[in-house]
């Protein structure tokens, strides 16, 4: 069967929350088009050249807001669509931003240091027009990390001529970043799901955790997971993953993975007795990327890319819950089987929202000057997180939707309503 794009996807799950809403056919074309989309080509100092987006979908309820992607998928449809789920994710959440996203079509582990520094130069001397603190703030996404934003950040004030650290979150904190953004995604999604297994009546020391992805949220996420006691059985990253039952230090696999470059390397370096066992986990397994999904434990985190919960494997997933820490892992086919077989899917849009949260905190101490601790930052996600949850879940049980359904529904509502008191429909 054909793929489905993550715009058709984002498409078909609006078609949902329109009928529920009963919107009209004008109201949903509005909500099907982006604002603005600005393309470029852009050449590093090397003569490689790239393409480059933005793509502003929605500024109804504040300036557009989300992250800058590297990697050689992100072309326009992808990058569209993320922009889209990003103004449903802040609306979700009920912060005052739009959506917005951008990307490089580039192959981030193929180009050098100075090159990734020239091409988030770069796209900012092409995009600089259209960002700023009031009208558009990136953030880190896939591939893209603080010492980017710290570039971007550089040339922007560079054109400028003027500090305007609001113009991008996700900064390293010399630079204006906020407290806890770096473990911001995983932490969100953390709240939610510690709430979530209280209402259930479960507890972290009864619960094992296979996460997909070891980048920023899935090494947070195995990382403050561990900490609250869940048995974290399996990781895995884009080469692949190491499984055992009785549970693994995510710190030693950060470790590890620092020193032989992925996961499965330091594996083996341990087989190999390049490193003692202290400095590794216990006695794991390899596995693969696909192997990860279908694994038995409890909780499930796709913490990776988009659209690897499909019609295909969903039918052999295990887990009982899936927190969607990656934008988009499930495509809407997948999220029907996990529904029939009573699998509870946190969805996206709330569960990785974490993140958009705290640069929107970033974004408020760099306008007032005045930053908060990392205690402060700490209560104001939990409080936004468990507020969102709490909204939703009443929803799903009022309507009898599941929590994908409800929390679409909700941000929808919430952007219609600001495009309606704005007279834009
Ligand atoms: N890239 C992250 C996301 O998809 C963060 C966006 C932001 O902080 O603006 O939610």
């Amino acid at each position: 069967m054909l793929k489905k794009s993550p715009f058709e996807n984002y498409l078909e799950i609006l078609s949902d929350s329109a009928k529920i809403l009963n919107l009209s056919d004008a109201v949903i074309e509005k909500l099907k088009t982006p604002n603005k989309i600005h393309q470029y080509e852009i050449e590093t100092s090397t003569g490689k050249k790239f393409n480059a987006y933005r793509v502003q979908f929605n500024n109804a309820r504040g300036p557009y807001k989300g992250g800058i992607r590297f990697h050689p998928e992100a072309d326009i449809q992808e990058v569209k669509a993320l922009a889209a789920l990003m103004a449903i994710k802040c609306a979700v959440v009920n912060i005052p931003l739009g959506g917005g996203k951008g990307g490089v079509q580039c192959s981030p582990k193929e180009l050098n240091a100075e090159e990734m520094q020239d091409i988030s130069r770069a796209w900012v001397q092409k995009m600089a027009p259209f960002i700023g603190p009031r009208q558009d703030i990136p953030a880190p996404d896939v591939y893209t990390n603080p010492q980017i934003m710290g570039y971007m950040l550089d040339e922007y004030e560079k054109i400028k001529g003027k500090s305007l650290p609001g113009v991008i979150t996700g900064k390293p904190i010399e630079l204006g970043g906020s407290q806890g953004r770096g473990a911001a995604t995983a932490q969100g999604g953390v709240y939610i799901l510690l709430d979530y297994i209280k209402r259930i009546g479960k507890k972290p020391e009864d619960l094992t955790v296979a996460v997909q992805g070891f980048g920023n949220a899935g090494y947070h996420a195995a990382s403050i997971l561990h900490s609250h006691g869940f048995k974290i059985i399996a990781v895995s990253d884009s080469k692949g993953g190491i499984y055992d039952k009785k549970g693994m230090n995510p710190e030693n696999i950060f470790n590890g993975k620092k020193q032989f470059g992925s996961i499965q390397d330091a594996l083996q370096a341990k087989l190999d007795g390049k490193i003692c066992a202290e400095s590794t986990c216990c006695s794991p397994d390899f596995i693969s990327n696909e192997e990860i999904l279908e694994i038995e434990c409890d909780i499930l985190i796709p913490a990776a890319l988009d659209g690897v919960l499909t019609i295909d494997n969903a039918e052999k997933v295990k887990a009982s819950i899936i927190l969607e820490l990656a934008n988009g892992p499930l495509t809407p086919d997948a999220d029907n089987i996990f529904e029939k077989n009573n699998i509870t899917v946190i969805p996206d849009v709330l569960a990785n929202a974490g993140g958009v949260t705290v640069s929107y905190f970033e974004l408020v101490q760099n306008i007032q000057n005045f930053y908060w601790t990392e205690e402060e930052v700490q209560g104001r996600l939990k409080n936004i997180m468990l507020t969102a949850f709490s909204d939703i879940i009443d929803f799903s049980i009022e309507k009898k939707v599941t929590l994908r359904r409800a929390a679409f529904v909700l941000a929808v509502q919430r952007i219609v309503k600001a495009m309606e008191l704005r007279g834009q429909i």
